[in-house]
């Protein structure tokens, strides 16, 4: 090849600019030059396919459509070759010596504009080609176009001034790029570096992937292909390699659309919850592509965070390649796709769960904190999610969850709200006082066994139109029950009861008043609705020593007991112990509600009421 032939072209003043950025700055991520390459070569191949599927002619048709890597340690250089439409002289100059990428220019708009470091700004943007002399300090490009008039070529540039255009006869249809790495950059000569950035970057693009003459990429782009072409199998390896997992999925998400937004997703649910078994809060799942080129492994906002335990692949047309992952999670398109994404997987549990509800409580046993979560921190889709959330229930054997749609299917008739208890399990809240006049009622019960319970209760407030309310609260009404068999205090009597109740226990109770709650037990302590729980207090305390509330209560008192109705006598003939009787009873309420706090004036007491009823 003569001197003459080749042809001097300077880089453009904002390329020139560019490249400057890209060497000079200390870009820590410079690995991503790789995925731009051979993101190039499959787009190069996606445009030949195109051509030819649409009847023309491209020079050597039978080229296998693969992209080929080469490393060479010794000559400290890597290879990306493909065989997809290549560029003609005309190509050339105008494709890398001219910046016509929006991406690029975007880039170089911000680096002027913002005055911050081009270092951070390169990782938000990827600039394409151009990132190659992030690595190398001398790049060849081989080419020949697929058109017929196209020359053989080759185009050399240091990345500083300009480039050279020479012809070189044999080259193939397509780009062989060669980059001569720098000398500290060495490492993507090394085999199993750029391997492992293949299986990173590029595991999905849609052609074969060769290193050095090995296949790397084996996994199909699973979600481009129709439902029915997927076996079983192939849905498995993938959920597995997709999710580094190595359970079977639960479930599975497969779908496309056109509207609102270009996508199609592939979502898993794991079988195996791993925050449940102490491996801490996982890691996004899904990864974010733009047909077949990965954009981002976890990308921020794509899921609500509620939804991080799920695995898999999402594709959008609609993404610009070089969306900055900084930006991504502010953009309307990302919110848009969790939107929908969000949905549909909300949509995807209750059908499962419609369909198999065997199988749904026992995944939603090892995943009720997640669906709990998005209760409680997901408001777009609360609704949508409490439908997916499963308790037990007094009506309910022990060990069996209902949801609150079951629970509506067996209320009573006319009963306008949801009832709930919360307490630290089944056994606790069975022997509640506060259950009682429901159970007698045979009216259900939640169970609330959980201190998340409390939040997501809280978060959700009601069900289908229908209130949620906790029976430990003070003014929850209830219908009257005929009167109880058995003697009763008349009215006036009671309210003497209760007067004497009221002047002994002081401050400590709001008012003392009998009520139809009550069967077996003689009092009961109720909670105001704003008051704190006995668990929410627990908590406190538990965070600070100093923690006071002042833990004002309703007692209700049940005139049928014969404590109650011995009480009424005793008030008058033996006050002393009638006190005693009234104070315990308080402090026996309090502990039945989980709310006594300092026990020592109540074993005291207890302990003068044994020696008084021995003596
Ligand atoms: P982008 O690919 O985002 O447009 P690049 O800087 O990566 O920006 O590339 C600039 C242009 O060079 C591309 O638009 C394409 O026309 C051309 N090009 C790059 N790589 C190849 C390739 N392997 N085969 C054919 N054309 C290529």
């Amino acid at each position: 090849m003569s001197e003459t032939s080749k042809e001097q072209h300077p880089f453009q003043a904002e390329i020139r600019q560019l490249l400057d950025l890209v060497v000079h700055s200390l870009y820590t991520d410079k690995e991503i030059f790789l995925r731009e390459l051979i993101s190039n070569a499959s787009d190069s191949m996606e445009r030949l396919r195109h051509i030819e599927a649409t009847e023309k002619h491209v020079n050597q048709p039978d080229l296998p459509m693969e992209i080929h890597l080469t490393t060479d340690e010794e000559a400290r250089t890597l290879t990306i070759a493909d065989h997809g439409i290549g560029m003609t002289r005309e190509e050339l100059v105008k494709n890398l010596g001219t910046i016509a990428h929006s991406g690029t220019k975007a880039f170089l708009e911000s680096v002027k504009t913002s005055g911050s470091a081009p270092g951070k700004l390169i990782g938000q943007f990827g600039v394409g080609f151009y990132s190659a002399f992030m690595v190398a300090d001398a790049v060849t490009v081989y080419t020949r176009s697929w058109r017929a008039e196209g020359e053989e070529l080759e185009w050399t540039s240091d990345g500083a001034s300009g480039y050279e255009i020479a012809e070189l006869p044999g080259q193939e249809r397509g780009v062989k790029l060669v980059l001569h790495l720098k000398e500290d950059q060495a490492e993507y000569a090394g085999e199993a570096r750029v391997k492992r950035l293949i299986e990173t970057y590029s595991n999905f693009v849609g052609f074969p992937i060769f290193l050095n003459g090995k296949r790397i990429n084996e996994v199909e782009a699973l979600w481009l292909k129709n439902k029915t072409e997927i076996s079983a199998e192939q849905y498995t390896a993938f959920y597995q390699f997709a999710g580094k997992a190595f359970d079977e999925p639960a479930y599975r998400l497969h779908f496309s659309a056109d509207a609102p937004l270009a996508i199609h997703a592939l979502l898993f649910a794991p079988s195996e919850n791993p925050e449940r078994m102490g491996f801490g809060k996982v890691e996004g799942g899904v990864a974010l592509y733009c047909r077949k080129v990965l954009i981002d492994e976890d990308p921020k906002g794509l899921l609500p965070e509620w939804l991080r335990f799920m695995k898999g692949v999402v594709d959008s047309a609609d993404l610009p390649l070089n969306i900055s992952r900084e930006t991504m999670q502010d953009s309307a398109l990302v919110r848009k796709l969790n939107s929908v994404l969000s949905k549909r997987v909300i949509r995807m549990f209750e059908k499962e769960a419609e369909a198999d509800p065997e199988k749904y409580r026992a995944f939603y046993r090892k995943f009720d904190r997640f669906f709990k979560e998005g209760v409680a921190t997901d408001y777009a889709n609360r609704e949508a999610l409490a439908k997916l959330l499963r308790f037990e229930s007094s009506l309910a054997e022990p060990g069996v969850l209902c949801g609150f749609a079951d629970y509506l299917t067996r209320a009573k008739d006319g009963q306008e709200v949801i009832y709930y208890l919360v307490g630290p399990n089944r056994d606790s809240l069975e022997g509640s006082p506060y259950l009682e006049a429901f159970r007698a009622r045979g009216i259900e019960v939640i169970y609330f066994t959980e201190m998340v319970d409390e939040y997501v209760v809280d978060a959700l407030g009601e069900f289908d139109g229908k209130k949620l309310v906790s029976i430990r609260h003070a003014g929850v009404e209830i219908e009257a029950q005929a009167a109880g068999e058995g003697e009763s205090l008349d009215e006036t009597q009671t309210a003497a009861l209760c007067a004497f109740l009221k002047a002994e226990l002081g401050e400590r109770v709001t008012t003392v008043a009998s009520g139809k709650r009550l069967v077996d037990s003689p009092v009961i302590a109720l909670v105001p609705v704003d008051g704190l729980s006995p668990q929410m207090r627990q908590m406190m305390r538990a965070m600070d020593e100093n923690f006071k509330d002042e833990l004002k209560v309703e007692l209700e008192i049940n005139p049928r007991h014969p404590l109650l109705r011995k009480l009424a006598t005793a008030k008058d003939s033996n006050p002393e112990l009638a006190k005693l009787v009234a104070r315990q009873l308080f402090d026996n309420a309090l502990i039945a509600a989980g709310l006594l706090d300092d026990a020592r004036d109540t074993v005291t007491r207890m302990n003068t009421l044994m020696e008084k009823a021995m003596a």
